[in-house]
């Protein structure tokens, strides 16, 4: 870890209370709202440890597990991205690799028990053609 600043126990119960034990996420505008009980609880830092958050309580929030999950993911995220766009402002992009031999790119195919086999692909059938947007109930009547 990277000299994360945990929760302290008071912080948590206090802000637990503060939550009226219900789930403190917001998605789109929404609270989740989703009871939080003993064991079913996680702390988030709404502004992470890395970008200067604290261990306070104004930077706590009670959430249920799938809630934090999807935060610390969303963060991940974002912060993979952060990266790859510096990376290519620094023009400093990782060089392409190379395909490996015997890949899913590769002609060719390894066999199980040895020995290399052409690689056979999906045979891909001709699309519909595409559907109409209405059906022009009156064709073909006598009017
Ligand atoms: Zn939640």
């Amino acid at each position: 870890m990277s000299g994360r600043l945990e929760f302290t126990r008071k912080t948590k119960e206090a802000r637990a209370i503060h939550a009226g034990w219900l789930c403190e996420a917001i998605w789109e505008g929404k609270r989740c709202n989703v009871e939080l009980t003993a064991g079913r609880i996680e702390y988030h830092h709404e502004v992470e440890a890395e970008r200067g958050g604290d261990n306070s309580f104004d930077n706590c929030r009670a959430t249920c597990i799938p809630c934090h999950r999807l935060l610390t993911k969303a963060f991940v995220q974002a912060k993979a991205k952060a990266e790859r766009q510096r990376a290519v402002q620094l023009n400093s992009t990782a060089p392409a690799t190379k395909p490996l031999p015997l890949g899913k790119t590769d002609s060719r195919k390894a066999k199980i028990g040895g020995g290399v086999a052409p690689r056979e692909r999906a045979v891909t059938k001709p699309s519909l053609p595409p559907r109409a947007l209405y059906i022009n109930i009156n064709q073909g009547k006598a009017r």
